[in-house]
């Protein structure tokens, strides 16, 4: 199946849950910084109409000539959009608000579901040598994240310690299960990652019982806490490794980087 002319396919990980506020597109940015840190190159594709994930790369709205929904709907080749970050080997698809009638234009197009899943693999990716490709999804099951699964080997989710956190949980499962019957049979689950720890709050502590106890060796042993750095750091356009490198927030995405890349050590580069 491979061709051996082209280089290694990239790893591409969707960033999904359906609840709003959980901590996707803080995780998609200084997990991408974070991995690019270690010498990977990897691309960020920002897949929500808010865009937060472009502008907290800071990446201006006026610079956002194209985007992802030309991605998707247009057919243009990668070259033309993608944006290079201020971190090195970080590159940006931004979103514009373009983005949130694609829900509709998705659904009239046949190939709904698989128009970035075709995207991400044009030739002229192979340019780039991404070793990894995150994608920000929107805090919604539609089909914008339908397709970000479709593209993807695995979904990472991010899971805020907070009460109700593993509530939404079995509904994103079941997403999962039913897109690898349909579309994609080899989507995994990449793991599962609690963000806004505070380890002084036993709710905190409690939600982490609980998930590991549910979910095992599925839930990463590093965990975010909440830390004002991770905050304050979109503020001023940079992830929060650039922002304060030396923060509680920064070393544990550093943390998080290290433990995946660990992982994919041990189940090669496609497991
Ligand atoms: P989502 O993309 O799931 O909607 P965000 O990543 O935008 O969630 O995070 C929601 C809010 O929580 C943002 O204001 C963000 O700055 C804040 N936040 C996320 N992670 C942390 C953290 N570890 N510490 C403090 N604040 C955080
Ligand atoms: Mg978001």
């Amino acid at each position: 199946m491979s061709d051996p002319t082209r280089p290694p396919a990239p790893r591409i990980i969707s960033i999904t849950n359906q609840k709003g506020g959980v901590g996707k597109t803080t995780t998609a940015i200084n997990l991408a910084a974070a991995l690019a840190e270690q010498g990977q190159r990897v691309l960020l594709v920002d897949l929500d109409p808010q865009g937060n994930a472009s502008t907290g790369l800071g990446i201006d709205p006026e610079d956002r000539k194209f985007s992802t929904y030309d991605l998707l709907l247009e057919d243009m080749p990668l070259e033309d959009i993608l944006l290079q970050s201020d971190v090195d080997g970080l590159w940006i698809c931004p979103a514009t608000t373009d983005l949130s009638s694609a829900d509709i234009e998705l659904m009239a197009n046949e190939k709904r579901s698989f128009l970035l899943h075709d995207a991400l693999r044009q030739p002229d990716i192979d340019k780039f040598r991404f070793d990894y490709i995150l994608i920000d999804c929107p805090p919604s099951l539609s089909l914008l994240t339908i397709n970000a699964m479709v593209a993807s080997q695995s979904v990472l989710v991010p899971l805020q310690a907070e009460f109700f956190a593993l509530e939404g949980l079995s509904q994103l499962m079941l997403t999962i299960r039913e897109v690898r019957q349909s579309a994609n049979n080899q989507l995994r689950i990449e793991g599962v990652v609690l963000t806004m720890y505070d380890v002084r709050n036993n709710l905190s502590q409690q939600v982490e019982a609980d998930a590991r106890a549910t979910l095992g060796e599925l839930v990463f042993r590093t965990m975010i806490p909440r830390n004002v750095r991770v905050s304050e750091a979109p503020s001023y356009a940079l992830p929060v490794l650039s922002y304060d490198g030396g923060s509680r927030g920064a070393q544990a995405y550093r943390a998080l980087a290290q433990e995946m890349l660990a992982r994919h050590a041990m189940t090669g580069r496609k497991g």
